[in-house]
């Protein structure tokens, strides 16, 4: 089990006592990520067999994105309990965002601009987006504690213009730092990396 650190802003294993690596649990969200993707696209392959409706598609995609964005901010935050205000309002923007997407992928469909197969990877697109709910929630508990951090491009990975002008090579107040997925026209779909420091 992991037991959140608050001070340190960092989960142990309960069993060892052991601090979980970030790598752990960036593999954590990258597996609510995926299990999203694939609740999504079953959402669309049973609109493409006709067995529900587009409204309908509309409501399961804004509830399988909700749950796994409050998943992914629990995460970030420290637990559920951990969850402010502030954490909710991040959350509630960024669904707000995914919504405007929905509603425009729902009048792509009713005007049949989109195959069986091009809806159903588009609804899977829309898992990503739970990854920035998970760094946002981070960035805000952090950012209570007092945290300096970098960005930091990965030299493999390719990026979109916002990343490459949102990272920050030397420690920056956390506040002062752009989450990945936070205005950018990849929507985190990238491999921007962070480290942390403490105040
Ligand atoms: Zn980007
Ligand atoms: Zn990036």
């Amino acid at each position: 089990m992991l037991i959140f650190d608050p001070n340190s802003h960092r989960y142990r294993d309960s069993e060892t006592g052991r601090f979980v690596k970030a790598g752990d649990i960036s593999q954590l969200i990258d597996r609510e990520v995926n299990r999203a993707e694939v609740r999504l696209k079953g959402h669309a392959r049973l609109l493409a067999q006709g067995k529900i409706n587009i409204p309908e598609f509309q409501a399961r995609m804004a509830q399988t994105l909700k749950e796994a964005h409050l998943r992914n901010a629990a995460v970030g935050a420290g637990g559920v309990k951990s969850l402010t205000p502030t954490h909710y309002g991040k959350v509630g923007a960024e669904l707000k965002k995914q919504y405007k997407y929905l509603y425009q992928f729902g009048k792509d469909l009713a005007d049949g601009k989109l195959t069986s197969k091009q809806a159903i990877r588009r609804a899977g697109m829309y898992a990503a987006s739970a990854r920035t709910s998970f760094h946002e929630a981070e960035f805000t508990s952090r950012g209570k504690v007092g945290f300096y951090a970098k960005r930091l491009l990965d030299p493999q990975a390719k990026h979109c213009d916002a990343c490459i002008a949102h990272q920050r090579p030397n420690w920056t107040l956390i506040q002062l730092i752009t989450p990945p997925g936070v205005d950018c026209q990849c929507g985190g779909r990238c491999r921007c990396r962070l480290v942390f420091r403490k105040l």
